[in-house]
């Protein structure tokens, strides 16, 4: 049994389309494996405290919210740049998304400056786009998996060259529209625009998460965590690919 540290970003801020619901996916199925998982809420840059926390979240947020907190969030930088090389694991949603990034030109135009965890800027653009989303993923060579979900974006994210988006879109907009990607993965990292909440109805992608969070805590790599029935999962997980499917592939 292991005790697991989860540091949200700006939980009252950021949490759109319930995705604070991802927290509750974590905590059980770490119950479920006998591991207790903390919670805490992390506002200031003094919070971070590299080595404590094992996983960082963020969640999505309209570019209201994203302008209060942008700021605060990007004064997190380096101390979030430290518990990353220190093995620590981030996901980050939709307005979280892009607020790890370099950068975010909002719709009225102004720049909101990102914490630069992720090699990435993100311009909003007039056109949203909403809708099912699906993507082929492969975060350990040779396990492909499927990761299904919601977005709704203004926002048009553009990877550095050379980095690594999270998946490949099989339907949906995903990063711009245009990229045939969707999110950006550097290590423990990941950075999507998929709501959902995502975690429900992409349990391996809680597993994996909580597996590197374990890795950061033991200091040893990650291990597979042991399998729990996930019927009703799986069940979630269908509906959301298939919904996607029938809206057919990039738009
Ligand atoms: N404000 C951002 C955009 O529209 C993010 C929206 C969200 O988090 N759903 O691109």
């Amino acid at each position: 049994m292991s005790r697991i540290v989860v540091g949200h970003l700006f939980p009252d801020y950021l949490n759109i389309y319930a995705d604070r619901g991802n927290m509750a996916v974590l905590e059980r199925r770490a119950a479920w494996r006998g591991h207790e998982l903390e919670v805490r809420a992390v506002n200031a840059a003094e919070q971070v405290r590299p080595g404590e926390i094992d996983l960082y979240y963020v969640g999505g947020g309209q570019d209201r919210e994203q302008e209060l907190i942008a700021p605060a969030l990007a004064a997190m930088g380096e101390p979030l740049e430290e518990a990353v090389a220190g093995g620590a694991a981030a996901l980050a949603v939709c307005g979280g998304y892009q607020l790890l990034g370099r950068s975010y030109r909002d719709q009225s135009g102004d720049d909101l400056p990102g914490a630069g965890l992720l090699p990435l800027h993100t311009v909003a653009g007039e056109r949203r786009m909403i809708g099912d989303v699906l993507l082929e993923c492969e975060l350990e060579r040779g396990e492909r998996r499927t990761l299904a979900g919601f977005e709704n974006h203004a926002g048009r994210t553009i990877l550095d060259p050379g980095a690594e988006p999270l998946g490949r879109v099989v339907a949906g907009f995903g990063n711009d529209g245009s990229s045939g990607y969707e999110g950006c993965r550097a290590g423990r990292v990941l950075g999507t625009y998929l709501h959902g909440p995502l975690l429900p109805r992409n349990p391996w992608l809680a597993d994996w998460l909580l597996a590197q969070a374990l890795a950061h805590r033991s200091g040893e790599a990650p291990e597979p965590l042991a399998p729990l029935d996930d019927a009703l999962e799986a069940d979630a997980h269908e509906v959301s690919s298939a919904r996607a499917r029938t809206r057919g592939g990039r738009s």
